[in-house]
Order: structure tokens, then C-alpha cells, then sequence
């Protein structure tokens, strides 16, 4: 299989396992509406990408859309309205993560955080204080480097380290993976996949690593898990107790915000964790 791009400007094929991308790049709609951090990680990784011939239109659609299955199939939110999955991804963050555990413990909420092996590594107390807490962590790879266009030694060992950290460190194995901007390929799924990972994206997010106003966190999330709903779907959300930028980012909007979610839903929605989904 392959994607063909509408119109093929300086076309170059990069295999992706069984598919092949030829490039395409308009910027834009796609990418204003993938992971936040991905404006980063795109506007290296288009550059890189579309050196790479593997940029934009049907390629960056499979590669970065978190709802495309096109690359592999992934975890995102079963049809069960009601169900609500809050994720927290680029922790620990040593000033802001006890923060979002005392929210979570004050409401008896469960979640599930994406952790970044080098912070893990660098905080193994405050990955123990997770578990402890009755949390689900899952992997978000090593160095939050963009996956898709990352050589596959290197996809191995940003999975395979970090596994070996959290493992390390909670005692337990790790069965969930989130590639860092939700960027992958079919070899990086079939990498964490062969880890003994279920890949995890979402269907929920929204700006908050950008830190805009707690306020305005929880009403464009609380918009789109109430869209959800009336289409019949659990909520799969993300927000960031951390960063890959810099450990320990000012998350207070993220926090707070979580606490509006809670309070909001708590008493008409089921918080679960991802592995209630598969
Ligand atoms: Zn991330």
C-alpha cells in the first residue's frame, strides 16, 4: 500500500514498513489541529520530513492525525458515553505533578500518566509516589523525540529504555505506550506493540501546554468531552503535568483545570484509566 499525494512536487519515497509516503506539505489545517507541541516538533520535523519526502497531506494525516488508523491501529476511546479518561503526559515535573496527585486524590479520581523516561530517571521517587497513588503510567518515550521520522534503532531504544526505567522503578510491567506529538509509523506501533505496549492516543485535548487560562482549559475540554458524548463516545483526554521543553514548567493552569473537569463531570461521568479500554 501506498499513499499517493494529490500532487507530487519534488517526490521522493521513504519506506515506512509496508507503506511508502511521497511528499506533500501544505502547512496548515492539519497540523494547527495535531499535538500541541508538534508546531515544534513539525516545524523540525517538516523541514526534516520533507527532506525525508515523507511530509503533510495523506502522510502527516497517518503519521500525526491521533484518530488515523491509517499507520496502525491505537487505543483511543471505546463507544461508551459516559467513561472519561484524563491523561497526563511529559511528567513527572517535580513542582507540579504532587500538585495534580493531590487534585486527583482529593476527588478519589484515577488517571494515567504518559512519563518521559529521562524524567522518570531524574524523579524515580515521584514515579513510586504515582503508583502508590493507584495511577496508571505508561511510556512517552525517552526524549520526546518526534518517532515518525526518528531512524528505527533509535525508536527502539526511546521505547525500550524507558520501559526499563518505569520498570525499574514501579516493579511493574508497562503495557501502554503515547508517541511523543502522537507521531508515528508502522514501525514504531510495532515496536512498542512488540514491547508488549498498546499504543494510546486521544480524542480530547487542547492547548494547555501553551498555558492559557485554567478557565479556558476546562470549557474547551468540557466542549469537546460533551461533543463526544452526543456522538456516543467515551472521552480520552490530554493534559500535561509536564513538559519535554523543561521539567519543571509552570502546569498550575493544567491543574486547576483538572480540578474544574473533575468537579464538573464527577457526579454524571466514570474516570477510568486507559487499561479499562483495552
Ligand atoms: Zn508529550
Amino acid at each position: 500500500m501506498s499513499i499517493r499525494p494529490q500532487s507530487v512536487a519534488r517526490a521522493k519515497t521513504i519506506n515506512l514498513g509496508r507503506l511508502a509516503c511521497t511528499h506533500l506539505p501544505p502547512h496548515g489545517t492539519l497540523i494547527d489541529r495535531m499535538h500541541p507541541p508538534l508546531v515544534l516538533g513539525l516545524s523540525v520535523g517538516l523541514g526534516a520530513m520533507a527532506g525525508l519526502g515523507l511530509a503533510a497531506g495523506g502522510c502527516a494525516y497517518a503519521a500525526m492525525w491521533p484518530e488515523s488508523r491509517i499507520f496502525g491501529d491505537t487505543l483511543i476511546a471505546p463507544q461508551r458515553p459516559g467513561e472519561l479518561a484524563l491523561t497526563f503526559d511529559d511528567g513527572p515535573n517535580p513542582a507540579w505533578t504532587p500538585r495534580m496527585l493531590d487534585v486527583l486524590a482529593s476527588h478519589n479520581v484515577q488517571a494515567t500518566f504518559f512519563i518521559l523516561g529521562n524524567h522518570a530517571k531524574a524523579e524515580p521517587a515521584l514515579v513510586r509516589r504515582i503508583v502508590a497513588a493507584g495511577h496508571l503510567i505508561g511510556n512517552h518515550s525517552w526524549s520526546h523525540q518526534n518517532l515518525a521520522i526518528a531512524p528505527a534503532r533509535r525508536v527502539q531504544e526511546e521505547l525500550a529504555w524507558t520501559s526499563q526505567t518505569l520498570e525499574e522503578i514501579s516493579g511493574a510491567p508497562i503495557r501502554y505506550f503515547r508517541p511523543p506529538f502522537g507521531a508515528r509509523r508502522p514501525e514504531v506501533l510495532r515496536v512498542a506493540r512488540w514491547m508488549g505496549m498498546t499504543p494510546v492516543m486521544w480524542n480530547a485535548m487542547t492547548s494547555d501546554w501553551k498555558n492559557p487560562s485554567a478557565d479556558r482549559i476546562a470549557a474547551q475540554l468540557g466542549r469537546k468531552i460533551d461533543r463526544l458524548e452526543r456522538r456516543g463516545s467515551a472521552a480520552n483526554i490530554v493534559l500535561h503535568d509536564g513538559s519535554h521543553l523543561d521539567m519543571a514548567t509552570d502546569r498550575a493552569p493544567s491543574v486547576a483545570a483538572t480540578g474544574q473537569l473533575i468537579a464538573r463531570y464527577k457526579n454524571s461521568h466514570r474516570f477510568v484509566t486507559v487499561d479499562a479500554w483495552g
